[in-house]
């Protein structure tokens, strides 16, 4: 509040802006938003970076009391600064917490995996780390699994030269299916390229493979894990809570359309696949070799999972900084990173720092300066939940958002910004190529430093799904995304504070608020003369 009236204050006076004026222009600035650039401080990133990275927040997973621990944290960060609340409720009442529905899946440590094969039988636990449940499916019910069916990547497309269910009746049986699609030119006769592109996008993907196994009646599926799932299979098991914590939303419609839970699905362990799969020639871990769909004669499974269904509600922490033009006050930037990461498992915790701390972190030092010297149009601050849950707290956010969809204007993404080991140096963004120019000004008072800007157009394969600037995309919403490319610990317990460069993001966080003047001083970016009509 303080800080508010200091800086009308400020502005009110022609004679000492004039003043700062000229000694920005001698020390060669050009700039007037140097001297709200001096309140970040490496000081002041540290005691976010302590507040939200440590191990005290056990890694904020979505819905857990240390995500609740940083967001209470950068709430109060918001207050200090003078920034207001930006979310308000049913009743009218103004908060920093935009609640997030969730329905949880808490599984019994004692679901079990048994595989009966050749007269053996072996018992493998879920708590022990065998197997990640992806949909519990029916439940408090032992399955048995009698001889059940492996059918490659279970792809049914006889009309596009590709079918996995050839010569095989899945009907009533467990389903063995390999993650993913062939690799490129890896199988005779080789993968279409039709069928690649169809399934390159793996939201897509899974969809159509559960959709063909739906309708050969399969009663459960078995997935088989590929490299990179048996490569960082601790991660893969944190990373799939995703299938555990369904938003209210989804699970309505989940309900509306199939009856949900629709079919119990199950990744296994490789050890485990390996086990169940000793017949084939096709290795799924290199590619190499060839497969044939057929029934596992001599083998039979029993599957047990228990688990409760709890309703949780999760926040998107959200403050706003009214802009300063009567017209353009209007119309909203949102400037948002991911509070939430993966949480921990056993001993490990997975800090997030890089991912995406540093992003949340640059934010609220950054509101510092932006509540000393605001630009004309109004800004959002978003800290939001559960991005590594599939962008269920973007998607909830543009859903429902805290002003109308359509004076949102354009959209700031901050992910993984400050690391030792960054891939790349600088500050890279990728967005919509109206923002190109705004960028490079706003990079222009700072000495050596580089920059690179790509268009969104370029990375869409990568982003689609990924990042929360995909759910403005999807709204059709002009986004852009600041990062310093990717980093070696990504979804490591390494991920900690001690890999991350505070002087970098010292400089990422005041070439953000440049850019957030930069962009939010602009002649309009939408129709303002709508939004007044709308407002009517
Ligand atoms: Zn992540």
């Amino acid at each position: 509040m303080k800080n508010n009236i200091l800086a009308r204050n400020y502005r009110g006076s022609t004679i000492i802006s004039i003043f700062i004026l000229q000694i920005l222009f001698f020390c060669g600035q050009g700039k007037t938003i140097a001297q709200e650039n001096e309140t970040i401080t490496i000081k002041g990133l540290r005691q976010h970076m302590d507040s939200i990275a440590s191990d005290a927040t056990e890694g904020r997973f979505t819905g857990s009391p240390g995500y609740r621990k940083a967001a209470q944290y950068a709430a109060n960060i918001f207050r200090e600064a003078g920034l207001n609340p930006g979310y308000t409720n049913e009743k009218g009442e103004k908060s920093y917490f935009q609640p997030v529905p969730f329905i949880r899946y808490n599984y019994d440590p004692a679901s079990s995996i048994t595989i009966l094969k050749n007269g053996k039988n072996k018992t493998f636990c879920h708590s022990a780390g065998n197997f990640i449940i992806l949909n519990p499916g029916i439940q408090n019910e032992n399955i048995p699994m009698a001889s059940p069916a492996f059918i490659g990547y279970g792809i049914n497309e006889p009309e596009l030269g590709w079918d996995d269910y050839t010569g095989v009746d899945v009907k009533g049986r467990w389903v063995i299916v390999l993650n993913g699609i062939p690799a490129a030119d890896s199988m005779n006769p080789s993968f279409p390229d039709t069928l690649r592109k169809r399934y390159t996008d793996w939201k897509i993907r899974d969809s159509l493979k559960l959709h063909a196994l739906t309708e050969h009646k399969a009663a459960g599926v078995i997935l088989l894990p590929d490299k990179y799932a048996t490569d960082n299979w601790e991660s893969t098991a944190l990373q799939n809570y995703m299938y555990n914590y369904i938003h209210y939303a989804e699970a309505d419609i989940n309900r509306k359309v199939s009856n949900e839970p629709v079919m119990p699905l199950v990744l296994l362990k490789a050890e485990l696949a390996q086990l169940l799969l000793s017949r084939q020639s096709y290795d799924p871990m290199s590619h190499k070799g060839s497969y044939h769909s057929y029934i596992l004669d001599n083998t039979e499974m029993y599957i047990a999972i228990d688990c409760k269904k709890e309703s949780v509600n999760c926040y998107n922490v959200v403050a706003v900084s009214p802009g300063t033009d009567s017209v353009l006050r209007k119309e909203y930037m949102t400037v948002g990173a991911h509070l939430d990461h993966l949480g921990k498992i056993g001993d490990h915790v997975y800090n997030g720092a890089n991912d995406d701390a540093s992003g949340c972190v640059i934010i609220l030092e950054a509101a510092k300066a932006l509540a000393l010297n605001p630009p004309k149009r109004s800004v959002l601050c978003v800290l939001y939940t559960a991005e590594e849950l599939s962008l269920i707290g973007s998607m909830h956010f543009v859903k429902n958002p805290p002003v109308p969809i359509g004076q949102i204007s354009l959209n700031i993404n901050i992910e993984q910004i400050g690391s030792k080991n960054r891939d790349y140096k600088g500050v890279w963004a990728i967005g919509s190529p109206q923002f190109k120019e705004s960028f490079f000004k706003a990079g222009n008072s700072f000495v050596e430093a580089d920059f690179k800007f790509d268009p969104i157009e370029s990375y869409l394969e990568a982003l689609r799904g990924h990042v929360d600037l995909w759910s403005y995309y999807q709204k059709n919403i002009p986004a852009i995304m600041l990062s310093s490319g990717g980093f070696k610990d990504h979804h490591t317990p390494q991920d900690k504070i001690d890999l991350i460069d505070f002087d970098h993001l010292q400089f990422a966080a005041k070439l953000l608020y440049s850019f957030i003047i930069e962009l939010g001083n602009e002649q309009p970016l939408i129709d303002t003369k709508k939004i007044n009509k709308t407002d009517n």
